[in-house]
Order: C-alpha cells, then sequence, then structure tokens
C-alpha cells in the first residue's frame, strides 16, 4: 500500500525505513496539529505492523483486510468509557492486562490510543508500567496535538513523529486531484488550513454541501411550480461533476422527505414519495458511472410527470 501522507518525506523516509527493518518500536506517539493526518499515519504503521504479507501493508493478506473492515482482532482501540471525555485509570489497567495476552492472528498486537492526550494522570502512569516493560508482541500508537500534553516519562519511552504541515506543492496538487476544485479555491482552502489537508478538504467539502443544499432548496421550490425547463437550466451545473451532483440528491432527498412528514394531502404524500423513489435510484446510478446530463435531464422528466 501506498504511503498515505503527502509532502511530508521525512516523515515518510523514517516510517517506511522501520516497517521494511522490521522494527516497529514497543511504542510510538505521533502528534501534529488536527487535520495533519495523525490517525491517517496511526492507522498506516499499524496496519504495517499486524500484516503478513510483504511489502506491510501489503493490502491483500488477510490481516489487511480484517484491518480495512476494522475487524482485526489483535488491534485495539482505547477510547473513553461509556459519557466520558476521558481515558480513566480503569480503562487502561484493562488494556495492560490484554496487552500479556499473546496475540490470536498475527505477530503482533496493536494499541491505538487516538487521542492519547484525552488519559488522565494516573492512566498515564498506569500505561508507563508496561510501557517499561512492554510484553515483546505488543505495539502501542499514541497520537496528541503536542508531546507536551503527556507526561514526560511516557514521551522519553516513545519514538515522537512530528507531523508538520506538507511542502505547499505537494499539498496543492493532492487537494487539487481529490476534489477536482479550481486552483485559486484550493489555494485559498489551503491558506486558511494553515497548510494542513485534512482541514482544507473538510473546508472545500463543507463549501460544496452547502452550495448543494442551496440548489437542491432553489429546484424543490421551483419543481413546486412545475416549471421544466427551469429546473433543466438549473441542473446544468452539477453536469461535470459528479460528487457534487451526488451531494445534491442528498441534500434533494432530505428537503422531500421533510415535506412529505409535514403533508397532510394523500395525494402529494404519494408524489412525493415517488420523487424519493426516483432519488434512491439516481443515487444508484450516479455511482455507476452513468451519463450525468442524461440521468439529471431524465430526473426532471421523471418527477414532472403527473
Ligand atoms: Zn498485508
Amino acid at each position: 500500500m501506498m504511503f498515505p501522507l503527502v509532502g511530508v518525506d521525512r516523515i515518510k523516509t523514517a516510517a517506511e525505513g522501520m516497517i521494511a527493518a522490521n522494527k516497529i518500536p514497543h511504542a510510538i506517539l505521533i502528534e501534529g496539529d488536527s487535520g495533519m493526518g495523525k490517525s491517517t499515519l496511526a492507522r498506516f504503521i499499524c496496519n504495517a505492523a499486524v500484516c503478513s504479507g510483504m511489502p506491510a501493508p501489503c493490502g491483500t493478506c488477510d490481516d489487511c483486510r480484517l484491518t480495512a473492515s476494522e475487524n482485526h482482532p489483535d488491534i485495539v482501540f482505547v477510547t473513553p468509557e461509556k459519557d466520558r471525555k476521558t481515558i480513566s485509570v480503569n480503562s487502561i489497567r484493562q488494556i495492560v492486562d490484554e496487552a500479556y495476552v499473546l496475540p490470536q492472528k498475527s505477530n503482533k498486537k496493536v494499541f491505538i490510543i487516538d487521542p492519547a492526550d484525552i488519559m488522565t494522570v494516573s492512566a498515564q502512569n498506569a500505561l508507563l508500567k508496561i510501557l517499561e516493560e512492554p510484553p515483546a508482541s505488543v505495539v502501542f500508537i499514541l497520537t496528541a496535538f503536542s508531546k507536551n500534553d503527556l507526561l514526560n516519562t511516557i514521551v522519553s519511552r516513545c519514538t515522537v513523529f512530528t507531523l508538520t504541515p506538507p511542502e505547499e506543492y505537494a499539498a496543492r496538487e493532492y487537494v487539487l486531484s481529490e476534489t477536482k476544485r479550481g486552483e485559486e479555491e484550493v489555494s485559498e482552502a489551503l491558506k486558511k488550513a494553515h497548510g494542513s489537508i485534512g482541514t482544507a478538504l473538510n473546508i472545500l467539502r463543507k463549501k460544496s454541501a452547502s452550495k448543494a443544499g442551496d440548489l437542491a432548496n432553489t429546484f424543490f421550490d421551483t419543481l413546486k411550480k412545475g416549471n421544466s425547463y427551469e429546473l433543466l437550466k438549473l441542473l446544468f451545473a452539477l453536469e461535470k461533476d459528479r460528487a457534487n451532483a451526488l451531494e445534491f440528491y442528498n441534500e434533494l432527498e432530505v428537503i422531500v422527505a421533510s415535506n412529505m412528514r409535514s403533508c397532510s394531502s394523500a395525494t402529494l404524500v404519494r408524489r412525493y414519495e415517488k420523487i424519493r423513489s426516483v432519488i434512491a435510484e439516481h443515487k444508484n446510478l450516479i455511482k455507476q458511472n452513468t451519463n450525468l446530463s442524461l440521468l439529471l435531464s431524465s430526473l426532471v422528466m421523471e418527477i414532472t410527470e403527473r
């Protein structure tokens, strides 16, 4: 599998080197701001640790498949107990007990604490005990905004990866290819996100979702007036953008459903039901790469015919 982050060559070399040499340390701490790819890197290293293929993570072995579906028996995600915001000493004690049990399937057992800076101090002290003398098969992967948010004693036991904003050029190329947006829009989003790819992608996604929402609202209002030509004109903008078209259908589905709930006319309810089934069918077709402009014009025909 390809290294999942772009524009961070030093981290890539270090991580790939340690994986190739089969020298994944017992404790890894990944620090960095949000959107820098901490969870992505944590999952990549975890996957490599349990993979039984070559080069790890191979993406095709049983272990990789189980990892992808989040069903691998030797990967444990450490999260707060229900209704809590911190990871308590009790949770960590359970983990410690579990760490002494041999892995079931793979050579390694991986505990991911993402984020780790929500561990209470007593939880960190409990974890420290096992980090001092870890069982041979165990890997702990921790993430935090900053290593300063964890006890020094924990940090000193960890191999630390510090994620910084990726090189500007690589980040721009990546976001451009992921979103198919214009260069100017992408540069602006990256600037707002202080260079973070994840945050920039979120900004662009939210922006297009709200655009799709506006379009769906206008479309629905126009539909009530029954003007097919106006409806077709509204959909022109979507013809070149499959992701946007899908967002439009999602938004329209919500609008139709909410109008249906507040509607007392049986005839109208039947009509809305029909529109919903057309939307559901079209959403499937979009995912199957159907010709988009044909699909959009047939939407207008199918939902305006009486
Ligand atoms: Zn594999």
